[in-house]
């Protein structure tokens, strides 16, 4: 960038300043990105499966305005990200092999890696774990703004803990602008599902969040089942692991519950996958949310939490939600329904 483009950038910025006092700074600029964080500041980042919330991971007193500024409960680690496997996987103390073959065929991808950390790595950032998470994202201007500082950025998603993931800049102006510094906006995100998470308790590989890599194609990797453990409240395997998350802020019951609820209230919202799906009617009329009309998968995750966020908005009575099928990215839609229609 030259000394022109720099400066117009500050007088831009000094312009939104003025007029927007309230809101953060969305820009495009990778360089002005790069020293807001050098200088400890909050920039929320584009990735492919959502938008992140980055600080400086070695500077303990970014990372913890991540937490203020999320209202997210210290006990929730944070994912740490680079530009390369080289460049993250030096953060951890060992990598077992099948750690590096899947940073090797999966990244920069939707995979998050939990490995023991180094101790250069601040216990705010793994919530006094001795585990740290990795990941290497997959958007073209984090990769440069990564490529660019020579500290991991630490990037829960841009959204006050609880709700809903953003998966465009716009989302995190509307949730987060009063609370962070800049906003580096890089579109709509490709995946738009979180990451799928990856450890390795006693050795063996451990999916502990379903997310935006299916499931089976880290078997097809590794060449063999993996475990997949379901989280708890009472004791989540991954921390932050919450059933209750994502919450769009009303009543919201998935289909194969209905039987409690049948029949539902004069308009409320269905959410459904399809559109050869079999809504349950009767005579009352009800919005409906296609997450998909061609039935593909990968277009319903984009579209998840767009709806789920465009319902959040409205006032309906109750919401439906119809699980979509069980397979590749339909386990982690399904967890994200689930949970954003649980009361505890
Ligand atoms: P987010 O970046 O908001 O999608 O959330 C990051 C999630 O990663 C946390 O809520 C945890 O579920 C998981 N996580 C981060 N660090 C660890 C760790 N050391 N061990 C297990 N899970 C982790
Ligand atoms: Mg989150």
């Amino acid at each position: 960038m030259s000394i022109d483009e720099t400066g117009q950038y500050v007088v831009e910025i000094l312009h939104q300043r003025i007029f927007a006092a309230v809101t953060a700074i969305t820009l495009q600029s990778v360089p002005v990105a790069a020293k807001a964080l050098r200088n400890g500041e909050l920039v929320a980042i584009p990735t492919e499966t959502v938008y992140g919330l980055g600080a400086n991971a070695l500077d303990r007193s970014a990372v913890a305005n991540i937490f203020a500024a999320k209202n997210r409960p210290s006990f929730d680690p944070l994912i740490i990200h680079q530009s390369s496997a080289d460049r993250i996987l030096a953060y951890a103390k060992e990598v077992p092999a099948e750690a590096r073959l899947l940073a090797a065929k999966v990244w920069p991808g939707p995979l998050t890696l939990v490995l023991p950390k180094k101790k250069e790595v601040p216990d705010l950032v793994s919530a006094g774990l001795a585990t740290v998470a990795l990941r290497v994202p997959d958007h073209p201007l984090t990769l440069e703004l990564l490529a660019a500082v020579d500290f991991p950025v630490a990037a829960p998603s841009a959204n006050p803990f609880g709700f809903v993931s953003p998966t465009s800049a716009q989302h995190v102006q509307d949730q987060l602008g009063e609370k962070i510094d800049y906003i580096l906006d890089g579109g709509a995100c490709r995946v738009g599902l979180e990451s799928t998470i990856v450890g390795f308790p006693g050795g063996v590989a451990t999916v502990l969040r379903k997310g935006g890599l299916p499931v089976e194609k880290i078997e097809e990797i590794l060449g063999h089942p993996v475990v997949v453990k379901t989280h708890s409240n009472s004791q989540p395997e991954a921390p932050g692991m919450l059933s209750q998350h994502y919450s769009p802020g009303v009543e919201m019951w998935i289909a194969e519950k209905l039987n409690v609820l049948y029949p539902y209230p004069s308009g409320s919202a269905a959410i459904i996958f399809g559109n050869e799906h079999q809504i349950m009617q009767d005579d009352r009329k009800l919005d409906v949310f296609n997450l998909s009309p061609s039935s593909d998968l990968n277009e319903a995750a984009r579209n998840l939490f767009a709806v789920l966020r465009e319902i959040s908005k409205a006032d309906y009575p109750v919401v439906i939600a119809y699980p979509v099928p069980e397979e590749g990215l339909g386990l982690a839609i399904n967890d994200r329904l689930r949970r954003a229609a649980a009361r505890e």
